[in-house]
């Protein structure tokens, strides 16, 4: 190998034989059945996630209506017609001055996000209208109202007539990672108590087997087997009368 190359990777090889240094040190850690549900569920997690979140942008909806523009419907003595006109929200209920106020109009936009726990789409329906005729006003007027704040929403750029699918895909990404977490999560909190009483048992078992050794009883069966030391094997039930304790 070229000097120049084999410069360049003598820190990789040093990291390379560090590593292996470590792993040849490094006490081994035994993976019992518990640790592999839990790595099974991390792998089903990853791939149950998109479908849980796809099932849930059904599932899961929650709408909001924000009012778009307020405008307030009036006619003027001895002109023909409905007029309206753009106000503030606050300003609706105000009179206008030299004008017979008919009533308030709200363009309204509704917008309904799926999902869970993020939005991962949202449909924008078309805009409607919210008419509120004063106290008088006949209901035959509310068409006019309707005819006249709708030329105006068109000609603000307001109007909508088409449902708008925007998709999230942040929204994507992190409600599988949340959902990939939670599957995790539930697996663990589920394992834990029976992990818990498991380790708890073969502790307590591992006692008891310790302390028959002790005083020279069979661990198994707790037999007298001080007249078999030496063959290393207890005369009634015939396991192993030397054994490492386990923890
Ligand atoms: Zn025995």
């Amino acid at each position: 190998m070229p000097a120049p190359v084999d410069q360049l990777l003598r820190p990789f090889r040093a990291l390379r034989s560090k590593l292996r240094e470590i792993d040849r040190n490094s006490r081994r850690t035994k993976r019992d059945a518990f640790d592999r549900i839990q790595h099974v569920s991390f792998i089903l997690g990853a791939i149950a996630a998109p479908f849980i979140v796809a099932a849930l942008e059904d599932g899961f909806t929650r709408t909001r209506s924000l009012p778009l523009a307020a405008m307030a419907a009036f006619e003027r003595g001895g002109e023909p017609g409905v007029r309206v006109a753009r106000v503030e929200e606050e300003d609706l209920k105000r009179p206008i001055a030299g004008a017979f106020t008919l009533g308030q109009v709200l363009v309204i936009e509704e917008r309904t996000l799926h999902g869970w726990p993020f939005p991962t789409l949202e449909l924008v329906a078309p805009t409607t209208l919210e008419i509120t005729l004063l106290p008088g006003v006949r209901e035959p007027r509310r068409a006019e109202i309707a005819a006249a704040a709708n030329a105006l929403a068109d000609a603000d750029g307001l109007s909508r007539r088409t449902t708008d699918r925007r998709i999230h895909v942040g929204g994507w990404i992190f409600s599988i990672g949340a959902w990939w977490i939670f599957i995790n999560l539930a697996v663990a909190i589920g394992l834990a108590p029976i992990r818990f009483g498991w380790r708890l048992f073969r502790r307590g078992r591992s006692v008891i087997r310790q302390s028959r050794i002790d005083r020279c009883h069979c661990p198994n069966c707790g037999y007298d087997a001080r007249g078999s030391i030496l063959t290393g094997r207890c005369p009634e039930c015939g396991s192993d009368l030397y054994e490492r304790p386990e923890y």
